[in-house]
């Protein structure tokens, strides 16, 4: 094992007005590794006091920022973007220490994350107005686009980084403050990045991080009229709960929430690229993120073959604790991950599945999973029906293109699906009838910065990303001059 490189960036403190600051009351909450639940130190347990006293502190970072040019702007959060990509060694150690995932894994994150503050710093100076052709003489008709005000973000643990740099990158670049909450497993990382704002010179009150009870500061921020944009990653339920919550305030809300995402296998695919892709969309972060594949459909004609060869390199994964150089799979985030995943396994055996490889819990103890493959899957079963957030990968059989695309689509959810064929016909049919957000076709890899990320039916609202990202944290003003 390599010796863990000593954390840096770890600070256990939250970020308010520009101070590193505890608790009101001086409460706090610990943090522990996934992998060998050691604890890794403690940070402030903030409500709804602190979150106020973080919103006033915005608003008053609001004007100057917003006075900027947006290539001033821009410039900032370039320069954060290169130091992320300069410490992406601590940062990634972080990643790895709170969240579990192989270093290599975190990596990539880190330089995923710092794609989102170079893209948006450019995307900022292309915030685009219009003229419109005037119906009467002495008018002429203006249309801006507007920094919306104070935002605020709720981020996921599964990317701490990337998640959290995919909304303040935007926010930022369009002229406004943002004040972020991360997950309760994950806020070192999100601390370390408003360190590294410190370093670029980022105005304080910018970009604030509040670590603390999540209802508390939900509510609050989601209540208070000043906040008039919220950014959400994390589950259906929660999406739900906020979105209900900000009615009162009418605020803008963008929620990227969870997916049940199909993967079909057609006779005619390329099944080596069909293994490959979904080894990686299933596997990644150990089956953690909200594109990984969650039904795999596979055609009657490979069905056979493509689940031995999924088994095969399934039963090649190296699992052990991410910082380990070799790892491939680290532990699951928490010991009720994992028994949410047993659960969904033990219901399919329940009910007919046969499992071809994995189905229990790692050798290694703790909170690792094996990978695991499971035949003969049926609509009906839990894992069919639920997102798993694990290791496991439930094969279906379906015999026709409409069945695939039917059954696909029976669900509440749409946020990624992915499709293997190589007739250009059948790519064009299926990737258009797909209820989903974003198809992957002939790859299980999706997420890119210059894309739009996000998802129709109850997988949310809004885009991430791409030139659509700056969009949410924009509002749009028309001016009409007269008597000219
Ligand atoms: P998961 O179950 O995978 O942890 P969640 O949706 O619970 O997903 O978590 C995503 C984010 O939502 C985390 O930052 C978490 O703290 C936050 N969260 C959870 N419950 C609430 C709530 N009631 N109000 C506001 N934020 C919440």
């Amino acid at each position: 094992m390599s010796t863990p490189a000593p954390l840096a960036l770890l600070r256990e403190a939250a970020l308010l007005d520009g101070h590193w600051v505890q608790a009101d009351d001086g409460q706090t909450f610990d943090v522990h590794d996934p992998a060998t639940g050691q604890r890794l130190g403690h940070v402030p347990l903030m409500g709804a006091a602190e979150t106020r006293r973080a919103i006033d502190a915005a608003a008053r970072a609001w004007p100057a920022w917003r006075r900027r040019t947006a290539r001033d702007r821009g410039h900032l959060l370039r320069q954060l973007g290169q130091l992320m990509l300069t410490r992406s060694d601590e940062l990634a150690t972080l990643i790895t220490r709170e969240q579990g995932k192989p270093l290599a894994e975190a990596r990539s994150e880190v330089a995923y994350a710092a794609a989102y503050l170079d893209w948006y710093a450019e995307e900022g100076k292309r915030v685009y107005g219009e003229t419109i052709p005037t119906p009467s003489a002495d008018r002429r008709l203006l249309v801006f686009r507007e920094p919306i005000g104070v935002c605020a973000a709720i981020t996921p643990w599964n990317f701490p980084l990337a998640m959290m740099a995919r909304k303040v990158a935007p926010a930022l670049a369009a002229g406004n403050p943002i004040i972020v909450k991360p997950a309760e497993s994950t806020p070192f990382t999100a601390l370390a990045l408003g360190l590294l704002t410190e370093e670029v010179g980022l105005p304080p009150g910018l970009l604030q991080v509040l670590t603390g009870e999540p209802r508390a500061i939900g509510a609050e921020l989601c209540a208070h009229p000043t906040v008039r944009k919220l950014s959400f990653t994390g589950s259906t339920p929660v999406g739900r709960l906020l979105f209900a919550q900000s009615a009162s305030t009418i605020k803008k809300l963008s929620l990227e929430l969870g997916g049940l995402a199909p993967f079909i296998v057609f006779d005619d695919a390329d099944l080596d690229a069909a293994v490959e892709g979904a080894l990686a969309s299933k596997y990644r972060n150990a089956g953690q993120t909200c594109v990984c594949s969650n039904r795999f459909f596979v055609q009657t004609g490979v069905y056979d073959e493509f689940a031995d060869r999924l088994r095969e390199a399934s039963e090649r994964l190296v699992v052990g604790n991410g910082l380990h150089s070799g790892v491939q799979q680290g532990p699951l985030i928490n010991a009720v991950a994992l028994a949410k995943v047993q659960h969904q396994v033990d219901d399919a055996l329940a009910r007919g599945a046969r499992l071809l490889t994995g189905g229990k819990r790692h050798a290694l103890g703790g909170n690792f999973y094996t990978p695991t493959v499971l035949v003969d899957v049926q609509p009906d079963m839990v894992i069919a029906r639920e997102e798993t957030f694990g290791p496991v990968a439930p094969l279906l059989r379906f015999t026709s293109e409409d069945e695939a695309i039917a059954r696909s689509n029976d669900t509440e959810v749409g946020l990624a699906a992915y499709l293997y064929s190589r007739d250009i016909g059948r790519i064009f049919r299926v990737g258009e009838a797909l209820e989903a957000g974003m198809v992957g076709v002939n790859t299980g890899l999706i997420s890119t910065e210059v894309a739009p990320f996000g998802g129709v039916k109850q997988s949310g609202l809004g885009r991430e990303g791409g030139r659509q990202g700056i969009d949410d944290y924009l509002t749009t003003k028309y001016m009409a001059l007269a008597g000219l």
